[in-house]
């Protein structure tokens, strides 16, 4: 049997062997239910503090405007529960786009680099009409790796008097996130995209905004999202970002490197092949790509058949391969259902740890690539 090579770090990363003892030690610590007045009570709440403040470490903000959640798409819908005009960009992650159902689209450039101008002018029509304005943009995009100028999106919106909301599931781990060193109202993220378990994720936000909790019940996280906390998800959330604190992009150069190796390969092998924002701002993990002629799903169970577990970017959860909204977004529409992603681990840390990704195989992809 071929070995399995796994290039689909953004749709998770796999569980931190770190993360995993600390798993099962917290099983070990007994009945754990954070409510309780008694000694696992407070043992329960004492894990939960200690993951809030390795996770405030991480983005450097202040541990008491995290409110765990079991995923990034639940914390982007209770936040979302709060406004009703939101302006988003077209290349948002479903969990943005359908819990905003929103009408106010701002448009990206070739390489999926949302575009500022019309921001701007966009914003300044619709502040005219309305007072309570959330603008939603993600830090980097979950298909293209592109890193958006997220620091330029604050600046045009918050002059214009509007907060700002950043997807940062795909950011956090593979770039620097400093909460003190830009203007967010709230910022998003996933566990299982660092290494922490399926089911756990947080909203940041701006204590000095109100916000209204979407699931109501026993009033946990200081009465924003109700039910009996995840510990295990909290615990293996913590010991995660505790790990990445110092992975930032400058822990990204042998990632980054056999990226770029693959697409030269790739170039060489197949030419036809089209790259996504391969000239924009990009993180070091990912390269989306397209043959004219393949669709993204035959690629797909092709590369699956030799070992290879890839990604379209745009595969929704029945499995099934849809027509990518970010390529079509790029003005690529033509090429929209024939997209394939493959990421590598977000940084070079990870990658250490994995160790199962070599030249020699990213030789026999870009050959199984070329042969589609
Ligand atoms: N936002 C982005 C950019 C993502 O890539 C993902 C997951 O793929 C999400 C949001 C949703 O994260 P979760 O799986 O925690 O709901």
């Amino acid at each position: 049997m071929k070995k399995q090579i796994y290039l689909d770090y953004n749709a998770t990363v796999p569980l931190l062997k770190e993360v995993k003892k600390s798993l099962i030690d917290c099983m070990d610590v007994g009945p754990l239910n954070a409510s309780s007045i008694h000694y696992y009570g407070r043992k329960g709440k004492d894990i939960i503090d200690i993951a809030r403040t390795n996770i405030s470490e991480l983005i450097n903000t202040n541990k008491n405007n995290i409110i765990f959640t079991s995923s990034a798409t639940e914390a982007i819908n209770l936040l979302f529960s709060n406004f009703d005009t939101i302006v988003v960009s077209s290349v948002e992650h479903f969990a943005v786009l359908s819990s905003s159902k929103s009408d106010h689209i701002i448009p990206v450039n070739q390489h999926g680099v949302v575009d500022l101008n019309f921001l701007e002018t966009y914003l300044k029509k619709l502040v005219k009409k309305n007072k309570k304005i959330l603008v939603s943009v993600m830090w980097v995009n979950n298909e293209t790796g592109i890193i958006q100028p997220i620091e330029d999106v604050v600046e045009i919106a918050k002059k214009l008097g509007c907060l700002v909301h950043c997807d940062a599931a795909q950011a956090l781990g593979k770039i620097k996130i400093n909460l003190e060193e830009i203007e967010l109202d709230f910022l998003t993220l996933s566990g299982h995209k660092i290494g922490a378990p399926t089911g756990i994720g947080a909203l940041i936000y701006n204590d000095k905004i109100d916000l209204m909790p979407q699931i109501l019940g026993g009033g946990q996280e200081k009465g924003m999202r109700a039910g009996t906390e995840n510990i295990l998800g909290i615990r293996g959330f913590g010991e995660a970002a505790k790990f990445f604190v110092n992975a930032t992009e400058n822990n990204c150069s042998k990632v980054k490197s056999l990226r770029d190796y693959f697409q030269e390969k790739v170039k060489t092998l197949s030419p036809k092949t089209i790259f996504f924002g391969e000239k924009g701002n990009r993180v070091a993990n990912t390269t989306l790509m397209a043959l004219p002629e393949i669709p993204g799903d035959l690629a797909l169970m092709k590369l699956d058949l030799e070992s290879f577990s890839v990604s379209s970017g745009s595969a929704c959860s029945s499995g099934k391969v849809s027509k990518s909204h970010v390529v079509s977004a790029m003005g690529y529409d033509n090429l929209a259902s024939n997209s394939v992603r493959f990421s590598f681990p977000p940084n070079d840390s990870i990658l250490k740890l994995e160790n199962l990704i070599t030249r020699k195989e990213l030789d026999r992809l870009a050959q199984c690539w070329s042969n589609l």
